[in-house]
């Protein structure tokens, strides 16, 4: 037993935890929990907690269904809503693995470890800041009802309503209490839309940490008679949920997208890492933007991309180079717009780390970048400055998907055949449905 194993053990004793909460997480990106009595922990540390594989979303078939999750004592945490002062309730991130102890090849946990080692053996850490947005509305989704916001404020807006403070006052104090620090928070372009941004770390440890995020965020806003959602885009007139995720790669303790005296400071290892995400966007584009209703997001405006382009302070653009401060130069890092709040963040992150790195491993050469706006741009001027649309929905999304080598090496055979048969079953499920567009415009004419 390591020294992680038995510091968790002494904090279950010092803090009465009645229940330890171990938490996973399934191909679509839902949080799995299953709630252990502490007396089992120390035989989860040695050999995992069994479950049934083939019960979960994308882990398994059902020949081959027993898996065992092997909790990562590194992660444990209080859960600090479950606090009433006297017993406690804790979590863990666990790893999935096999009977014979191999990693599950369908854990996206470990999809994203897999592709950190093979950048680490280049000698990179792989650092990811992420930009949450998400809507609170007043009540719990009803089918068929129209949802309202919370409030009827904007960007950046401070009104003595204020609902969407007293929340963010609330989920911060908690996400701090968990280890998860926040470096900003404000009120975002729609009604009722709020933006929590986490500082930088390790991508596994963000992509956890995000994991964490959604629970705390719907914990809080139930807690407050609300309803929070990380759906991309839950109205046709007001902006959409992104996360865009501000990355860089470390070598040791320098950060290699900085150069001094580059233009925007960046080095060329970051310009070749941008070339590789923007070559590689549409085909990875399944992952960032896993949904149906993530490309009605992505149609020109509302401040999320459309097309594949980079750009410095540009906000059209797909890929941004934030403002450099002078003397900064380990701050130096590249922001990534296309990612939606409701991704699954460990594959997402692994999808973006492969391009940025075969970018690196080709040389590919970075295009000019696009100094304009580029959603004002007729198709023939994007056409002749070369920049090309992303996906325009889930089926072209799905289809550029098919033929992708990185996207099935990334995410292995399994992941990557799991993940497509769903995707091409949500879309032919949509494409099924007679919407309310159809019938509100077509009943009274036809
Ligand atoms: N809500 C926008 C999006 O969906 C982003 C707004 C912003 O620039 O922060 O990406
Ligand atoms: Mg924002
Ligand atoms: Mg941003």
């Amino acid at each position: 037993m390591g020294k992680q194993e038995d510091f968790v053990l002494r904090s279950l004793e010092e803090r009465d935890v009645r229940f330890v909460r171990l938490w996973f997480t399934d191909v679509l990106g839902f949080l799995k929990s299953v709630a252990v009595a502490p007396a089992e922990l120390e035989g989860a540390f040695d050999e995992g907690i069994g479950f049934d594989g083939s019960a979960i979303e994308g882990f398994a078939r059902v020949s081959e269904s027993d898996m065992l999750a092997l909790p990562d004592p590194s992660t444990f945490q209080l859960l600090p809503w479950r606090d009433n002062g006297t017993t406690a309730t804790a979590r863990m991130f666990c790893d999935i693995v096999m009977p014979d102890g191999s990693p599950s090849y369908a854990d996206p946990r470990h999809v994203l470890k897999r592709t950190l080692s093979k950048a680490a053996e280049k000698g990179f850490t792989f650092y990811t800041h992420p930009e949450i947005e998400f809507y609170l509305m007043k009540d719990q989704p009803k089918v068929g009802v129209m949802p309202v916001p919370v409030d009827s404020s904007g960007y950046f807006d401070h009104t003595t309503q204020a609902e969407g403070a007293d929340f963010r006052r609330e989920a911060i104090t908690y996400l701090e209490q968990m280890g998860i620090s926040v470096e900003y928070s404000h009120h975002e372009g729609g009604p009722g839309q709020q933006e929590i941004d986490l500082r930088y770390a390790d991508a596994l440890s963000t992509a956890d940490n995000i994991m964490t995020f959604r629970n705390v965020i719907r914990e809080v806003a139930l807690s407050q008679g609300v309803w929070a959602t990380f759906m991309p885009k839950p109205f046709t007139e007001h902006p959409g949920s992104g996360m865009h995720t501000h990355v860089s790669l470390f070598e040791g303790d320098n950060n290699a997208f900085y150069e001094a005296g580059a233009e925007y400071q960046l080095s060329k290892t970051g310009r070749q890492f941008i070339a590789g995400i923007l070559r590689h966007a549409p085909e990875i584009s399944v992952v960032t933007n896993q949904w149906v209703n993530s490309y009605k997001r992505m149609l020109i405006g509302g401040e999320a991309p459309s097309y594949v382009c980079w750009g410095h302070n540009n906000r059209s653009a797909m890929v941004r180079v934030p403002m450099y401060k002078p003397n900064k130069g380990q701050s130096t890092r590249v922001e990534i717009r296309s990612l939606d709040a409701a991704c699954n963040p460990y594959l997402a992150y692994a999808v973006i780390l492969a391009a940025g790195m075969k970018g690196i491993e080709e040389g590919y050469e970075l295009p000019p970048e696009a100094e304009d706006d580029v959603w004002a741009l007729s198709d023939q001027e994007r056409h002749s400055l070369g920049i090309d649309p992303l996906p325009r929905s889930l089926a072209d999304a799905i289809d550029i998907a098919e033929r992708s080598e990185l996207l099935a090496e990334t995410l292995g055979e399994h992941v990557f055949d799991f993940f497509l048969r769903n995707k091409r079953a949500e879309w032919a499920e949509y494409r099924r449905e007679v919407t309310s567009f159809e019938r509100d415009r077509m009943l009274p004419v036809l």
